[in-house]
């Protein structure tokens, strides 16, 4: 059966899911919804015997159903290949009475590579299926994460360039480094002098210059982009939750049919939303367990149906969650608002316009397979430090808010559903704040000494991503203004 791309704010027009793909937001502002969610239509029992690319398969071509079997095998045959340093792709580990399920094996060692492996080429074949004679340009603002995992899947890829701004100053050492290494005559990597909210503000309005456009359209090239919203982001990260109930079925910890709950850390809701929809395909889950940091505005939503980000932003040490606005949030509430268009476009005015908006009790009841937590930055450290003492096993810190959660929910609940924890970056990537919450004698080392001590300490082998940055040649080094994006967009593209 075909599924089709509806808005969450829109009239009810229907397109595919190639097409939805290729326009990521639409153009009321709404995000892409399945017009119905297919189900899985294998027997749980077989899961088990079927590796990651197949199970991938069997999820996403129920969702994209305009691409061809040799269209999608050839688009996961590409992503989920040796840049994944371990086979299964995402391995799923018992540590004491729980799974960790590690999304964190891909190019940048964080879960963003699962889906950012597979969308240049879900995208490269949308536009040739939809008769795009013009090279995509991908435009990215990053505060950190998201640019390096967009570049490495957008390197070398035919038919596409990627440009990226990142704030100069505003991310990590790290960060910074696996940017402007980046390889690929393809690749074009910015640091502005200015915040980040500055770098997307200028990202934004180039997105939105019509004679920009018309330059580009000159030169046969169009802008695109690569953010958490594209339902082709989404749809992929569905397939990692049929996978990890697959490997719990094989190491017998279920029995086809039994029920699993996930621990999600979660920020912008892309994540855990894709669990709610392994849930709606017909995958037996409990509860999908969202886990906050200290700006903990969804835990306070699902206690109290009220969404307010009117206040204070924390930085922690799970930057990738520090946010205030969970914008893949909008698409649950219009599912659980009965997929009534108003409504949601008067919730999301009021989010805009007031900061907050509150969900009906008979609205909030529909939230059950949902349970909120949250762990503050002492607790996180405490748990990182236990974890690695009791199991010798290191998670980093967004892990870590989830394996914190969890404990609470545990307490809280009695609740002995076999457990999952979405493991969503590996800890080198975060070593300071991983092996300072482990000894805190650890913070007088400078950031590489870290990786040599967290390898002693995890046995864990260094992974490549970071390896690569330790000697790798900076082939990035261009710096712009804030006013002066555009010029660096046009002498990159030579237009
Ligand atoms: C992006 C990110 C998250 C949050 O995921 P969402 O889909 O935005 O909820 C959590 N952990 C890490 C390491 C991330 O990079």
């Amino acid at each position: 059966m075909d599924v089709l791309y509806k808005s969450t704010r829109g009239d009810g027009t229907l397109i595919t899911g190639s097409q939805a793909v290729l326009k990521g937001l639409a153009d009321d502002g709404g995000l892409y919804v399945p017009n119905q969610i297919p189900k899985l239509d294998i027997a749980l029992e077989k899961l088990a015997d079927m590796n990651y690319r197949e199970i991938a398969y069997a999820v996403i071509s129920k969702f994209l159903t305009d691409y061809t079997e040799e269209e999608l095998k050839d688009c996961i045959d590409h992503a989920y290949d040796s840049k994944f340093d371990d086979e299964e792709v995402a391995p799923v580990k018992k540590v004491g009475d729980v799974h960790f399920m590690e999304l964190f094996h891909g190019s940048t060692i964080a879960f963003k590579d699962m889906a950012l492996s597979i969308l240049p080429y879900l995208l490269t074949k949308a536009a040739k299926k939809n008769n795009l004679e013009n090279e995509i340009v991908i435009l990215t603002a990053t505060s950190g994460d998201t640019g390096k995992a967009a570049l490495a899947g957008f390197a070398n890829v035919p038919g596409t360039k990627i440009i990226v701004f990142y704030p100069k100053g505003g991310v990590s050492k790290i960060q910074e480094l696996q940017m402007i290494t980046q390889k690929g005559d393809n690749t074009f990597v910015v640091g502005v002098n200015g915040n980040f909210d500055d770098a997307q503000t200028g990202v934004k309005k180039m997105f939105n210059d019509v004679a920009l456009k018309e330059l580009l359209d000159q030169a046969n090239y169009q802008f695109s982009s690569a953010n958490s919203i594209n339902i082709g982001r989404l749809v992929p990260q569905v397939a990692y939750y049929v996978w990890a109930y697959s490997r719990l079925v094989k190491d017998g910890t279920i029995k086809a049919g039994e029920k699993i709950n996930f621990v999600v850390p979660t920020g912008n809701f892309g994540n855990i939303l894709a669990g709610y929809y392994s849930k709606l395909m017909g995958l037996p889950v409990n509860k999908l367990i969202c886990a906050s940091n200290d700006n903990k505005v969804l835990f306070d939503f699902f206690q109290t149906g009220n969404y307010n980000r009117n206040r204070e932003f924390i930085l922690t040490s799970s930057p990738s969650m520090d946010i205030l606005i969970s914008s893949n949030l909008e698409r649950l509430i219009y599912h659980i608002t009965g997929e009534k268009e108003e409504e949601n476009i008067q919730f999301m005015n009021q989010l805009t316009q007031e900061g907050e908006y509150t969900i009906t009790e008979e609205e909030k009841a529909l939230l059950a397979d949902f349970f909120g937590g949250y762990a503050d930055e002492k607790e996180n450290a405490a748990c990182i430090k236990k974890t690695y003492e009791d199991w010798d096993y290191v998670t980093d810190t967004h892990t870590g808010v989830a394996n914190c959660v969890y404990k609470k929910y545990l307490e809280e609940t009695g609740d002995k559903t076999p457990t999952v924890i979405v493991s969503t970056a590996s800890p080198y990537k975060f070593a300071r704040s991983v092996m300072t919450a482990i000894d805190e004698q650890y913070d007088r080392k400078d950031d590489f000494e870290l990786i040599a001590d967290l390898n002693q300490l995890s046995k864990v082998a260094i992974p490549k991503a970071i390896q690569e940055i330790m000697d790798a040649e900076i082939v990035h080094n261009h710096i712009s203004d804030i006013d002066k994006m555009e010029d660096a967009v046009k002498g990159f593209l030579n237009i």
